[in-house]
């Protein structure tokens, strides 16, 4: 656990108990605050109370009385599409409102430091797709490298529950746009993002706000070196306001599918990453023989962790020979079971229109299983990408509805997932990939899209038995 520096003696006000608030709770308890919780659900108080917490109804701006904070999880809106009433009470009062985030960073660095060799790392992973997978390559790399590391943030571990870094470890964090968003301090030494894509935009009233929440990570902590996706209008805008020149090599541009030569560079092109500086290429890799890092998707997190890797002083090989033992993480890409020339994928992760046209265009002939809880926006976006879908296994609530967006595809309606497995395992043919690739939230059939791929790969195992 990372003790919080700062509020030893004060009262910190805490809102949200799940995994985040609780640990926060307890992060700060461990530095020395008082600590008061509340949360909207009445199970979750009850639960906190149980375990010894001080509950306060902080609904009403006069319950911030000598309270010096309000810490707030990240499910929690803070200000789209409507404030939580505890977050405008803080507001009221004049109480400063931060989150893990902030808290981790202003209290990561301690006195040992000063006889460490080498001063705790931090690189930040933020973007629209691909957080996850970069952050556990990078920190994959890292570990395979015999460098210390740890892995936290929106995946793994909550950023408070790590443990307080080693001489010369380094943090490798993912951060969502909600946890970007709040946090009143961020000082990475290498920031990393990885693309951008419409997603959370009533969290963010639209695009241009959750682009914003995401750039506060480059422009409120200023880290050392950037690397930054540019295959967006949007990375290009932040390489262009973060670096001096074309030669600043602070920033590193990454792309799946354009050659970049200036400055310092790391693409990926028709399977092959290369790096560049100065004009001459300095690294390669073929990509297409990496098994956990299928499709051009994989290939641009594999350019973002690279170069990140690059930073921290690791030469190609080493990166080499670490990327081809990558495990691939759970719903993500993740082949299941192969039978007879057919391979099961659970993409259960592909939540958006984005990440599942990159997984649709990862295999050359799919029997896709799609639909759940649609997102705004529509799947207008999917339809130039169907191109290598053999035919669709519609799931969901709203099935029908979904089947008739996917204008020019043959689709089956099959409502269950048990329904959709067990006619594409039926259908599909030796060279086939079974796909699970949502496009949808679970929400209406599922608690989350873990349990989504876990019934995936259940009916998989069922279907095939
Ligand atoms: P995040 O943490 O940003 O949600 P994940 O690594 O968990 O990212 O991947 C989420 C989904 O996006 C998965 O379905 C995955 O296959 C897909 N995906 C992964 N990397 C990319 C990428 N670079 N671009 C688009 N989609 C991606």
């Amino acid at each position: 656990m990372i003790p919080v520096q700062g509020y030893a003696g004060q009262t910190v006000a805490v809102l949200g108990l799940g995994r985040t608030g609780r640990a926060a709770a307890a992060a700060l308890q461990e530095g020395g605050a008082d600590v008061v919780v509340w949360d909207d659900g009445q199970s979750a108080r009850s639960a906190a109370e149980d375990d010894g917490m001080i509950l306060r109804d902080l609904t009403k701006p006069q319950s911030f009385e000598g309270v010096a904070a309000l810490i707030v999880s990240p499910g929690i809106p803070h200000l789209y599409p409507a404030p939580n009433p505890a977050i405008a009470a803080a507001w009221d009062a004049g109480v400063p409102v931060d989150n893990d985030i902030g808290l981790f960073f202003r209290s990561f660095a301690t006195r040992d430091w000063d006889n460490f060799e080498t001063a705790p790392r931090v690189i930040a992973v933020t973007g629209s797709n691909g957080k996850s997978t970069t952050a556990a390559l990078i920190h994959h790399i890292l570990v395979e490298n015999g460098r210390p590391a740890q892995l936290a943030g929106n995946i793994g571990r909550g950023v408070l529950d790590i443990d307080p870094a080693h001489d010369g470890e380094v943090v490798v964090l993912e951060l969502s746009s909600y946890q970007t968003d709040l946090a009143r301090a961020m000082t990475p030494d290498v920031a990393v993002f990885t693309n951008f894509s419409a997603d959370h935009l009533d969290r963010h009233a639209g695009l241009g706000g959750y682009f914003a929440a995401k750039r506060r990570l480059f422009a409120e902590g200023g880290p050392d070196r950037a690397v930054i996706g540019v295959d967006e209008a949007e990375g290009r805008y932040l390489v262009n306001q973060l670096s001096e020149g074309p030669k600043d090599d602070r920033v590193i541009r990454i792309s799946s599918g354009q050659k970049i030569t200036r400055g310092w560079a790391v693409f990926a092109r028709k399977g092959y990453l290369s790096e560049f500086r100065k004009e001459r290429q300095v690294g390669s890799i073929d990509l297409r023989e990496i098994k956990g890092l299928p499709g051009a998707h994989n290939h641009q997190n594999a350019c973002a962790a690279y170069a990140a890797c690059r930073t921290m002083g690791l030469g190609p090989k080493g990166i080499e020979a670490a990327m081809r033992s990558y495990p691939g993480l759970p719903h993500r890409s993740q082949v299941v079971a192969e039978r007879d020339g057919v391979t099961f994928v659970n993409d259960s992760k592909a939540t958006n229109v984005d990440s599942a046209a990159k997984a649709l265009q990862a295999f050359p002939k799919i029997r896709w299983i799609c639909g759940g809880l649609q997102k705004e926006g529509g799947l207008d976006g999917l339809v130039p990408h169907l191109d290598h879908v053999v035919k669709a296994y519609v799931i969901g609530r709203e099935a029908e509805n979904f089947a008739r967006q996917l204008v020019g595809t043959e689709a089956e309606i099959c409502t269950t997932m048990q329904q959709a497995v067990a006619s594409a395992a039926a259908d599909a043919a030796k060279g086939e990939v079974v796909l699970l690739a949502p496009a949808a939230a679970s929400f209406d059939q599922y608690d989350n899209f873990e349990q989504r791929g876990e019934d995936f790969m259940q009916c998989v195992e069922d279907a095939l038995s």
